[in-house]
């Protein structure tokens, strides 16, 4: 049976380091088998929200939720709960990300970088996971690279494995952070093509935090305009950018 992809929803959430609000009262909703791309000048914690959403850091306060259950802290009654361990090891196992700088294994071939959750996380059978392995390098056009270490990939190719990793996993919410960001600009277009054929295709909820604005354009459902740890605004494509908020303009215009 296929998973359900996740809806996310996000209310209230703060994060703040040391005197710095990085997150301000972030309320958001994801729905189920949708692209949600995040821009937003540097620094305004987009970052951060993802991180939140998969619980890489703790946050201060508000609730997250991933189709309903809660990850990260739930305010009731002014106290902060948390999920045990055990939940939240299960619940982040759904959710794929992937990163500016790629994070793969220098040491491992690209199969086994793809193989090795399948087989430390879902416990899957050698055989198994290399079936999947060649399934999803087939699908980011890396099939015959499979024997092949990072340090011989270009940066695209290293993220379109980082890309087929994520995948292999059958995550029921993606989180790209900037993936095209640390590449030459030759090599931008075949990782967007990737994650456009993905977000065409999957029934994976993504979310792409991205400064790739005509390609947020084309894939994306909703666009959310992150500006001083607030969502500023969001919503569909055409209301964002034909908004006539100055910040806005100014980021689209490439002055911020
Ligand atoms: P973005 O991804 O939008 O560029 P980030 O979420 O990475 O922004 O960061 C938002 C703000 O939080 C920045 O000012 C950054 O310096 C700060 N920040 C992020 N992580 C930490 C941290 N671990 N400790 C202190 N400050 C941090
Ligand atoms: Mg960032």
């Amino acid at each position: 049976m296929k998973p359900h992809s996740h809806s996310v929803q996000i209310r209230n959430v703060s994060k703040r380091y040391g005197s710095l609000e990085v997150l301000r009262q972030v309320s958001l909703d994801v729905e189920a088998n949708t692209v949600t791309c995040i821009l937003g000048p540097s620094g305004s914690g987009k970052s951060t929200l993802l991180r939140a959403i998969n619980h890489l850091i703790s946050i201060d306060s508000g609730v997250i939720r991933v189709s309903d259950e809660v990850i990260g802290y739930e305010q009731r009654d002014n106290r902060l709960f948390e999920l045990s361990d055990r939940d939240l090891c299960r619940q982040r196992s759904h959710i794929g990300m992937v990163f500016q700088s790629f994070n793969l294994f220098p040491h491992l071939t690209v199969l086994e970088n793809v193989t090795c959750g399948l087989i430390t996380v879902r416990r899957a059978p050698k055989a198994d996971a290399i079936a999947t392995a060649q399934h999803f390098l087939d699908r980011v056009g890396l099939a015959h690279k499979a024997g092949a270490y990072p340090a011989q990939l270009s940066g695209g190719q290293q993220q379109r494995v980082a890309i087929a990793r994520a995948l292999a996993m059958q995550p029921r919410l993606i989180l790209f952070d900037e993936p095209t960001s640390a590449l030459d600009p030759e090599l931008v277009g075949e990782v967007l093509t990737v994650i456009r054929e993905l977000a065409e295709s999957s029934d994976t909820t993504m979310i792409v935090v991205t400064h790739e604005i005509g390609f947020a354009r084309e894939v994306a459902d909703q666009i959310v305009f992150m500006d001083e740890g607030r969502v500023a605004v969001a919503g569909s494509v055409a209301e964002v950018f034909g908004s006539d908020s100055p910040r806005i303009r100014a980021f689209l215009d490439g002055n911020l």
